[in-house]
């Protein structure tokens, strides 16, 4: 049988509901064999989920999903295989984590100045000493009562031109992929379907991906339809780009989203992994 992979996913070090120990076992539970944690713009859970997975057996590519602002838009790249002690690396994650931290403080008090109080010290609560993303003001959001459920939340509060709304000024995409690649890794644009593009502006931003130095495309992800990873995987083949799979699992509150329950590949896609040697994955975990 093949393998079973999952290389997108969260934990509490950012804005995911299980500890990188938890996760790990969820992932071994449900079959995964090659997993990779892919935190938002930092690696801290990283040390925790492989001596996880020594003992679980199962293999732990390291991993970090980069927030990136592309032509005025915030898209995601997944960096897969780097070493996490890569200074260039950790300093730009750290730059990347200010821009949260006064970020979350600011979306705080535009919530308070549109009469909702305390809602940066509540999203703080949420993210327990961790990252705040939005997933953390939704939480807090959704729980006093503001918004009946994390699907409506971000519409109502959080996203352009709502009340908690603050644009990002993140990394841009050739640092991002250049910061994965000079940390000895392989870059990934996150679920590609997700943005909303025309085709047009999809394959503009493939196309600077692929000159940067990028790898692959997520292929399939938790958030894709099967239309969509069919229209994926021919794009990554145009740009003779590789093919990555990931759920993009935030915890066992959302149903939908299971570790490792994934579509296959498509035939025309080449696995992102197809090079990578046993040993390479087995050094990781
Ligand atoms: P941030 O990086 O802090 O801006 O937060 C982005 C995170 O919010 C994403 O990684 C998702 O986990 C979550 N998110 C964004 N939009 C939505 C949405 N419409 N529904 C549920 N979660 C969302
Ligand atoms: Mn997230
Ligand atoms: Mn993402
Ligand atoms: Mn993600």
């Amino acid at each position: 049988m093949n393998a079973c992979y999952d290389l997108h996913c969260h934990s509490t070090a950012s804005d995911g509901t299980l500890t990188p120990v938890q996760l790990v076992a969820r992932a071994a539970e449900a079959g995964v064999d090659v997993l990779a944690l892919t935190d938002h713009d930092t690696t801290e859970g990283l040390l925790e989920a492989i001596a996880a997975a020594r003992s679980a057996g199962l293999c732990l590519v390291t991993g970090v999903e980069i927030s990136v602002t592309w032509a005025g838009q915030v898209v995601h790249i997944v960096g897969l295989g780097f070493d996490p002690g890569n200074p260039a690396l950790q300093a730009g994650l750290a730059g990347l984590r200010r821009f949260r931290d006064w970020r979350a403080e600011e979306i705080g008090r535009r919530l308070a100045k549109s009469g909702i109080p305390g809602a940066y010290e509540g999203a703080r609560g949420y993210s327990n000493g961790h990252l705040i993303s939005r997933t953390h003001f939704a939480r807090f959001l959704v729980e006093q009562g503001y918004s009946a459920d994390m699907r409506k939340v971000f519409k109502q509060f959080l996203t352009r031109g709502k009340p908690g709304h603050v644009a990002g000024e993140w990394a841009e995409l050739d640092q991002a992929v250049g910061w994965i690649k000079d940390a000895g890794g392989q870059a990934v644009i996150a679920h590609p379907a997700r943005y909303g593009m025309t085709r047009t502006r999809l394959r503009r931003l493939i196309g600077e991906f692929q000159e940067a130095g990028g790898t692959a495309l997520e292929v399939v992800s938790g958030s894709h339809s099967r239309d969509e990873v069919f229209t994926m995987a021919r794009h990554s083949r145009d740009f003779s780009l590789c093919a990555s799979v990931g759920s993009d699992y935030h915890g066992p509150e959302t149903p939908w989203a299971q570790l490792g329950r994934l579509m296959p590949l498509p035939d025309n896609a080449v696995p992102i992994w197809h090079d990578w040697s046993i040993s390479k994955t087995q050094a990781l975990a």
